[in-house]
């Protein structure tokens, strides 16, 4: 077994590291879309880690360990973690399954735009009665000769009000239950498309999420992803992708956030000590190292099964739980370490918690992943 990192991988990560810290974002992100910082890390390269460059001037064919060590550089350094956040969706829940899954014309004609920064995707699956449980999507895909005709709402969907394609999942045979989905990407231009205003949400800001309506929207039978039928198994290839590289950022986050309750700690004085000569501060910082090197760890397995062709759902399902539960107990963390001051949002240490109750719920609760490793453990 080998823990160590590549000269080149580190390379990667402190080059990401630097890069991030050096964008200008607001100390508080305003809730508007942030398009300057969206172009900054398609120049970057974030949105083609793991393209083959033969579709893109910024795809670089990355492994999926190389790219989760970055995005973790992106997390750590970039003070936005919600325009990262929106990022990652745009990546790993939509350019990777028109990767994996699109026809060569698909990825030719939208991957250079999507991987450039110059367009923008959004994965539309959740609905109003299929949010935990996606095994009914109400949404439809009727065929009608070469067009699919699709009617439906989705009811959270990341950078809806800035998509210009949807990666959506769609009914096309009620009869087959979970094989009867299908997966589409479809042009935000197309009629009978309509977008929410953009939700007020707890963390997150950069992040915009709306509601998306479908009205007998006509999408030729080029834009399927895959096959007819094959939408669930799409779906969950996004997700694993999503649920390794996506919470990376997470991880980087974290141990911003350590490091600056180390520092903080060992500056900040009472009873005419540092707070960090009292065993129950120095303890709390212990528990955060571990707490975040155990999900860290949890990660770098999951990233490296799914490498590898074997089931990963137990291991990318357990990273994706530690991770954000990590994270939610780290942010209160931060904020019990800093006193009074963290609870201010000016000083910018209260984000974390409201970005990380937002990452126990999307791509799957941590229910949902608990379910996932009862169901590999043979509990259900
Ligand atoms: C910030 C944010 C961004 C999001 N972005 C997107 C996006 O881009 N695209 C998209 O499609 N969706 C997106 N979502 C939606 C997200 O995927 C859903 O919120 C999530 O799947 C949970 O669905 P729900 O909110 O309907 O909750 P429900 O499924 O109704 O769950 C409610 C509660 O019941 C629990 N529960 C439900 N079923 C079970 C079960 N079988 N076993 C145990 N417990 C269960 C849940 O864990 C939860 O605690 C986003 C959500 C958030 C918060």
């Amino acid at each position: 077994m080998n823990f160590e990192w590549t000269d080149a991988q580190l390379e990667l990560y402190e080059h990401a590291l630097s890069f991030a810290k050096n964008l200008d974002c607001p100390a508080v992100a305003s809730g508007e879309f942030p398009q300057q910082l969206w172009q900054a890390l398609g120049d970057f390269g974030l949105f083609g880690l793991p393209v083959d460059s033969r579709y893109s001037p910024v795809g670089s064919g990355f492994d999926i360990l190389t790219t989760v060590k970055i995005v973790e550089g992106l997390g750590q350094g970039c003070a936005d973690t919600g325009i990262l956040f929106a990022g990652a969706a745009h990546t790993f829940a939509c350019v990777m399954p028109i990767y994996e899954h699109g026809s060569e014309r698909l990825k030719t004609e939208l991957l250079p735009a999507l991987t450039q920064g110059q367009k923008i995707a959004a994965n539309a699956i959740s609905e109003a009665e299929a949010g935990s449980d996606i095994a009914k999507l109400a949404t439809k895909a009727t065929r009608e000769g070469d067009y699919y005709i699709i009617r439906g709402a989705k009811s959270y969907v990341t950078n809806g009000a800035v998509a210009d394609y949807f990666v959506t999942y769609a009914t096309s045979n009620e009869k087959f239950g979970y094989l009867g989905q299908t997966a589409f990407v479809i042009p935000a231009d197309l009629a009978g498309i309509e977008v929410g205003k953009s939700y007020k949400k707890l963390g997150l800001n950069s992040a915009q999420l709306n509601q998306v309506f479908f009205d007998d929207v006509k999408v030729h039978k080029d834009y399927v992803l895959g096959a007819e039928g094959q939408g669930a198994r799409i779906f969950a290839a996004s997700m694993d992708w999503e649920r390794c590289c996506l919470f990376a950022l997470f991880v980087g986050v974290m141990q911003r956030d350590l490091t600056r309750c180390i520092e903080f700690a060992n500056t900040r004085k009472q009873g005419g000590k540092t707070i960090s000569k009292f065993q129950a501060v120095a303890h709390r910082i212990a528990d955060m190292e571990v707490r975040l090197q155990s999900a860290r760890l949890l990660l770098y397995f999951a990233a490296w099964q799914k490498s590898q062709d074997v089931d990963n759902t137990k291991a990318v399902a357990s990273s994706k739980l530690a991770i954000s539960e990590a994270f939610v107990q780290s942010g209160i963390d931060a904020i019990r370490i800093h006193g009074a001051m963290g609870y201010l949002q000016e000083s910018a240490v209260d984000s974390s918690i409201r970005d990380a109750l937002g990452a126990v719920l999307f791509s799957g609760t941590s229910d949902i992943q608990r379910e996932l490793i009862c169901n590999r453990l043979g509990l259900l």
